[in-house]
């Protein structure tokens, strides 16, 4: 059977919902999600949904910066459901030879508006009074930020769309796009062909292997990373702020009243999307727990609750992609978001869309996420490698 319609959205993650809410929102007809499996099964769902601006690239820190906004109002600004921001604050802390970063990091965002700033020892110590710091660290605290329901995100976005028009379609994996004469005609699955313009693929760890079959290579690649939550017992840890911890490369945020998750973005081991381990191992779970015990001190005599593994889309310069197929008219990708995903999902979906219907980004400027600076040999670099951080 063909479906007409003016824009598929293909992968139902946070990147795809937020497009398809923001494309359906914009006056987009009827547009369609396609989805292999069931909304947040990728990346998305096994997320750990910090919310922090701080990074080293202006166009990271802004995309994470206008999304917070959207995160804090979720119900107001989008509608539907909430997403459950958790105001935490985020504590970032960088050993000696980081300083310089640090503070070229945390003027840039600054710049951006970011709220943020440089804290000495002692403050630090005042806002986190659980860790152990060194005063030969550098601080950065957001007093804002927090953590948000990645897979809730994706719903209700995929929710507010489905209230304007569009359609969702769960277990039905876009088999291929056709291409005419340079331009995008249809995309096809095992039972339908969506007679479209415009296709966004969206597709996260699958990405390599579906622009692949299009003629479209990238330096894409999936990476397994895991992370485990830590019942604290209260009267040794009773709270703590988010954080991300250069020092011994590990981040953690607290989850509900006792509850810790820690993960480490730096494992980068290569992963097969369709096959990789998706459980915990003992090995990483005894190497990262011991790193949180030597800045939470007490931490070591916690439970441990539960753990899992996910999948990373990154690219050599660990920026995403989000940009026009040059060459095949009607064709977007939105992918490579590394361990950022989550909370620049909502400013994506704006820039993209405004790339889509207006033929360029107006919230912010988009180029240097462009998929030809691979090629150019322009990749983004950074005045401090903060990858560890999700
Ligand atoms: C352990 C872990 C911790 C993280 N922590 C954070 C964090 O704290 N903060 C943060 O901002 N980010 C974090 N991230 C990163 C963030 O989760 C991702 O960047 C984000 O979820 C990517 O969303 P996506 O929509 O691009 O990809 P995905 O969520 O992977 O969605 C892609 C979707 O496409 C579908 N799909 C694939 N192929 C097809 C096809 N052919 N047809 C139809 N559908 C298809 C898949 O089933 C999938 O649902 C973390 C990631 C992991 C793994």
């Amino acid at each position: 059977m063909t479906v007409t319609t003016e824009a598929v959205v293909i992968g139902g993650g946070v990147m795809g919902t937020s497009i398809l809410y923001n494309l359906v929102s914009r006056g987009v007809q009827a547009p369609v999600l396609l989805e292999r499996d069931t909304l947040g099964s990728g990346s998305t769902g096994r997320s750990s949904g910090a919310i922090r601006m701080h990074y080293s690239t202006e166009v990271n820190a802004r995309l994470a910066w206008e999304s917070f906004h959207i995160f804090k109002d979720f119900a107001g600004i989008v509608g539907g459901d909430p997403v459950e921001f958790v105001k935490t604050g985020y504590l970032i802390i960088v050993p000696e030879d980081a300083v310089d970063g640090i503070k070229k990091n945390v003027t840039m965002q600054k710049s951006v508006g970011i709220d943020t700033d440089l804290v000495t020892y002692k403050e630090a110590k005042e806002l986190a009074p659980a860790f152990h710091l060194d005063e030969s660290e550098a601080f950065a605290w957001e007093p804002e930020s927090g953590h948000g329901d990645p897979s809730g995100t994706a719903l209700a976005y995929s929710m507010r769309a489905r209230d304007l028009g569009a359609t969702v379609v769960l277990e039905s994996p876009a088999q291929e796009i056709e291409i005419e004469g340079g331009k995008v005609k249809a995309v096809v699955t095992s039972g339908e062909r969506y007679e479209t313009p415009i296709a966004v693929v969206a597709t996260g760890p699958w990405s390599s292997t579906f622009l692949g079959k299009h003629g479209i290579d990238l330096p894409l690649k999936a990476t397994r990373h895991e992370v485990f939550f830590l019942r604290r017992r209260l009267d040794l840890v009773p709270s703590h702020p988010g954080g991300g911890d250069m020092t011994n490369l590990i981040y953690f945020r607290p989850e509900g009243a006792d509850l810790t998750l820690v993960g480490n973005g730096n494992h980068e081991d290569p992963a097969d999307p369709e096959a990789y381990n998706p459980r915990s191992t003992m090995g990483f779970v005894e190497e990262i727990w011991e790193r949180i015990a030597r800045r939470i001190p007490g931490i070591e005599e916690s439970e441990l609750f539960t753990g899992y593994a996910g999948l990373y889309t990154s690219t050599p310069d660990l920026h995403p992609v989000v940009d026009k197929v040059d060459g095949i008219e009607g064709l977007y990708i939105c992918t490579g978001f590394s361990g950022h995903g989550f909370k620049e999902a909502p400013a994506v979906g704006i820039a993209l869309s405004e790339l889509i219907l207006e033929g360029e980004a107006k919230l912010l400027d988009i180029t240097p996420l462009r998929m030809t600076r691979f090629a150019e040999g322009d990749l983004n670099t950074t005045t401090y490698d903060f990858k560890v951080i999700a």
